[in-house]
């Protein structure tokens, strides 16, 4: 069962993959059905290898299934401050790759017809005017870099052509970025994956894996061996794998989806349909779904614990930027799990003891675009095509959170109430 979100009730038919039963075998074995686990193992498959796929749920239930849908360029935060490790010119390249991440995802939707929406159309929103000093600066780096989608500033005077709201001092619009409904995309991609080869089996928990040149991965009723196996479970890992557990750290999500809205409020709220991000550390999200309803997200909570009423907790934060939503009913509220990492880089990489393990994680909530990426990479890198760009990836350390399993969210949460309080003094 999916959790009981706006996307679990407008998904597209979705098939029950079997519960893996017995002894397997193939070349790749991949844990986890989120994009990261479905990217990577189309990729193999794309490459000619045997692939399973195991997902302990069904096919999109983390993150993929449930997130906010914003498909936005770039993949990690402040990447210069990896020159010292990677260089100038691996600084650059990383760059490109997070434009390259949203044209991987763009690729897979139409060259398979996966029906998810696709609109493209983002919006940055600045809460203060210096962060609109700071869209030009960004706008410029991104045509210096080459992207060649249309990027335009919206100053504060015109901000109602953007959103219906008079909160923001200014924007930043990227047409070559946008939204999609996450469920379906997964969805296809489960089909697109099943269609290449790919072995999906659902309801297969791992529950340990016995490493070695041969790995061998066990559910409750059965087996794979594989030479390599690539884990994707992200901020859903547990205790799984330890040393990529201490390393992400999961904090929970929130969305509410209002009604369906009429046409006339719709065009107020978010007259060009795009997706809209404001710059706050613990951002709000949010964008109309195809049939109109306000699908608003944000917070951050790395107490492990959700609010009771999401929606009391979330309506609030979306009346502070629409009021005029003030009668309106919502009907669906949910949250997931992204995974956090100290340094913001997505985690691509092998483990250091066991070099047949690959893994892929820690996007924060920016995983959409970078998932695909990840998969391209691990694709390359596992057939042994091309490793130095998934190299750049992998070259760069993480620190594992202090704290153990039980006190690092707590530890982490302290750590951000002192980053605000400081900000305030
Ligand atoms: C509420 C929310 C809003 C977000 N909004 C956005 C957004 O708007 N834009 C954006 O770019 N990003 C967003 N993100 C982040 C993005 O959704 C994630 O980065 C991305 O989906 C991660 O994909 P994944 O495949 O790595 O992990 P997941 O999709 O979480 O998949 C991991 C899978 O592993 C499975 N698994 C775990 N353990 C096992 C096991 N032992 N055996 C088998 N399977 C296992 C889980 O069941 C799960 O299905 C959001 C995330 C959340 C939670």
């Amino acid at each position: 069962m999916h959790t009981a979100s706006y996307y679990a009730a407008s998904s597209v038919p979705q098939p029950d993959y079997l519960r893996l039963d017995g002894e397997q075998r193939c070349d790749v074995c991949v844990v986890g059905g989120g994009y990261s686990g479905l990217n990577t193992a189309i990729e193999l498959a794309e490459r000619g290898f045997s692939v399973i796929l195991l997902e302990a749920r069904k096919i999109g239930w983390g993150a993929s299934g449930r997130n906010g849908g914003q498909l936005i360029r770039g993949v990690g935060h402040g990447l210069e401050q990896f020159e010292p490790v990677i260089g100038a010119d691996g600084v650059k390249q990383m760059k490109l790759m997070g434009l390259e991440a949203v044209e991987i995802v763009r690729q897979r939707i139409e060259r398979h017809g996966i029906a998810c929406d696709l609109t493209w159309g983002y919006c940055d929103l600045a809460n203060k005017p210096r962060e609109f000093d700071g869209f030009a600066e960004e706008a410029e780096a991104l045509r210096a870099l080459g992207y060649r989608h249309e990027l335009r500033l919206v100053p504060p005077e015109r901000m109602h052509d953007v959103i219906g709201s008079d909160r923001y001092a200014g924007g930043l619009i990227d047409m070559g970025s946008g939204h999609l409904h996450p469920l379906n995309l997964a969805l296809g991609e489960a089909a697109v994956a099943s269609a290449l080869g790919v072995q999906v089996f659902e309801q297969s928990p791992v529950t340990r894996i016995d490493y070695g040149p041969e790995v061998k991965v066990h559910t409750a009723q059965g087996s794979v061996r594989a030479a390599t196996l690539v884990l994707c479970c992200n901020a859903y890992l547990n205790d799984l794998n330890p040393v990529l557990g201490g390393k992400v750290l999961p904090a929970g999500s929130y969305i509410i989806a209002t009604e369906p809205l009429d046409e006339d409020l719709a065009r107020q709220l978010l007259p060009q349909n795009m997706a809209v991000c404001d710059q706050q550390v613990t951002v709000d999200y949010f964008r109309l779904s195809a049939d109109r309803r306000l699908l608003f997200g944000g917070a951050c909570h790395y107490s492990g614990r959700d609010p009771q009423d999401i929606g009391a907790y979330m309506r609030p934060k979306m009346l502070k930027v629409f009021p005029q939503l003030a009668d309106v009913r919502i009907d669906f509220q949910w949250g997931g799990m992204i995974g956090i990492g100290a340094n913001r880089l997505p985690q691509i990489g092998r483990l250091r003891e066991q070099p047949n393990v690959y893994y892929a994680q820690a996007y924060a909530g920016h995983g959409l675009n970078a998932t695909h990426l990840a998969g391209r990479l691990l694709g390359e890198a596992i057939s042994g095509r091309e490793s130095g760009r998934f190299d750049l990836f992998a070259q760069v350390p993480h620190i594992t959170f202090p704290g153990g399993k039980h006190l690092r969210s707590p530890l982490l949460a302290l750590g951000m109430l002192w980053h605000r309080l400081k900000a305030l003094v």
